[in-house]
């Protein structure tokens, strides 16, 4: 096997490949470093690559291989991790220069499982500043690149870990997603991306933007590895006290299906008539056909209020989360700060100077809805507004296993072409914000290449801890267009 073939193996064929002893992981890790390396030129897709520390845990897992321990379900695999996403010892700047020098001192929940798991930490992920934005180019960082298309952007906010799996740098990724923000740039990186069900994974060593959306989730280019990563990261986990204690299925066991009899699948009403992209339109009636010709029972479901309310409530709800989650960085317990005469200047110059235009923006909305002239106005209506599109879902779920829907209205867009309008940018996530204020769990998935060789992605929603429909339903997909693919050095523009 030429060296460069390693690059597209999923996880599970990586770890299969050590235990038959057809390569080492120091030769995986070897090839995946030196690839980033050259790519990472144009792609900027990590904030701070962990080459050394890769290098000497592959040795250090190539002597547990010799000696025969038992292996870990992600043994030697190499994994990109959001960088709002803690390890010890490594910097977490979320993508912001008030953070760019601070050291975490522990680990995230989700870290820790990964490195149980056996899984080999390559680097830290380019994002959006405090997870704010779809694009990526709101990172202190300087923007990442779409491996497809080096002149669009790969979305956001885990844009870097898209970007990172779509170009082979790692088969898996960590994100998190507030209201799309693994699904829409999975989606325009033609990978998979799913936001599990709220309460499912531990949020410990999260740096939380919206408490009440956050939700830390994989990336990978095959559904076999999606499972096997979320079984790895789902372990409950007590130090976060929306974690469940639930028993987690064997995700696993929902793939490799052949038939969806006696399932049944929504599609959202008049979607045709939608603002969308008409290669999305296309490759959502696709999908849905996949699904019928597989057995499933197709239903139409009416989301009314979700696609004409869910943006402005959550740009309501979550920027006031922001808002106050954000508070904590004054410039004298965390990261940068300005010295000044009094603790007033302390405050204005090291949040004037350490947060970015958006972050700022985020907070102003969010200090002005929970004014207490203005809440019952703006942040309790949202409230209300939440509660209806949960119903509205539940309503939907009554005659439905799984929604299949577009993931973002537009293909990928090219760089700096919503940068100047934030509306234009906030109507990105149209379709993945609704999913956030219901604590639904949903996937994004390739469903097609566009004409112009971009991904074309769509969603698939489930019902709460319904991860296993969304396997189920995604794995007959997969069978007909294939897992992801990945943008190797040549095969993109
Ligand atoms: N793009 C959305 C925002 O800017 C979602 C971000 C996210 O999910 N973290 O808020």
């Amino acid at each position: 096997m030429k060296n460069s073939e390693f690059l597209k193996l999923s996880a599970l064929d990586l770890v299969e490949g050590y235990k038959k002893g057809d390569f080492t992981v120091s030769d995986v890790i070897e090839t995946a470093l030196e690839y980033i390396e050259v790519n990472e030129r144009n792609l900027n897709a990590l904030i701070t690559p962990l080459y050394e520390e890769a290098r000497s845990r592959s040795w250090m897992l190539d002597a547990a291989l010799a000696r025969g321990e038992e292996l870990g379900s992600l043994f030697g695999v190499p994994v990109v991790v959001k960088d709002n996403i803690t390890v010890d010892g490594v910097r977490t700047t979320c993508g912001s220069r008030m953070l760019e020098n601070w050291i975490s001192p522990y680990s995230a929940h989700v870290v820790e499982c990964l490195e149980r798991a056996g899984a080999v930490i390559i680097g830290k992920a380019n994002m959006d500043e405090f997870a704010m934005g779809s694009s990526t180019e709101f990172s202190a960082f300087g923007p990442a690149l779409n491996p497809w298309d080096l002149s669009r952007v790969p979305g956001g906010s885990s844009g870097g870990s898209a970007a990172s799996v779509a170009a082979g740098y790692a088969p898996i990724a960590l994100g998190s997603d507030t209201g799309g923000s693994i699904r829409q740039p999975a989606a325009f990186c033609g990978v998979y991306g799913l936001k599990p069900t709220y309460g499912l994974v531990s949020r410990f060593g999260l740096i939380a933007f919206a408490s009440s959306l956050d939700q830390i989730g994989p990336f990978a280019r095959s559904l076999k590895d999606v499972a096997a990563i979320l079984q790895v990261i789902s372990e409950p986990d007590a130090r976060d006290a929306t974690c469940t204690r639930k028993e987690r299925p064997n995700y696993a066991e929902f793939l490799n299906v052949t038939s969806l009899e006696g399932f049944k699948v929504g599609y959202l009403a008049g979607y045709e008539s939608l603002e969308i992209d008409d290669e999305i339109k296309r490759a959502i009636s696709q999908t849905i056909e996949i699904c019928k010709e597989s057995g499933a029972e197709i239903v139409e479901v009416d989301l009314p209020i979700s696609t004409r309310y869910g943006l402005p409530c959550y740009y309501t709800i979550a920027p006031a989360e922001a808002s106050s989650n954000l508070a904590r960085f004054d410039g004298v317990q965390y990261g940068f700060s300005v010295a000044a005469d009094d603790l007033k200047e302390l405050y204005l110059k090291s949040r004037g100077s350490g947060f970015g235009p958006e972050v700022k923006r985020r907070i102003l909305i969010g200090t002005f809805v929970l004014g207490s002239s203005r809440y019952d106005a703006y942040y309790l209506q949202a409230q209300k507004v939440r509660q209806l599109i949960i119903r509205e879902f539940n309503a939907a779920f009554s005659k439905a296993d799984v929604l299949i829907t577009p993931a973002t209205p537009t293909l990928p867009f090219k760089r700096g072409e919503k940068l100047t309008d934030p509306v234009k940018a906030y109507m990105a996530d149209l379709f993945t914000i609704p999913v956030n204020l219901a604590g639904l769990p949903a996937l994004s998935m390739r469903a097609s290449m566009s004409q112009s060789g971009l991904p074309v992605g769509v969603q698939l929603i489930g019902k709460k801890f319904g991860e296993g429909d969304i396997l189920k339903a995604a794995s007959v997909i997969e069978q007909v267009v294939g897992p992801a693919a990945t943008a190797l050095g040549g095969d993109r523009k």
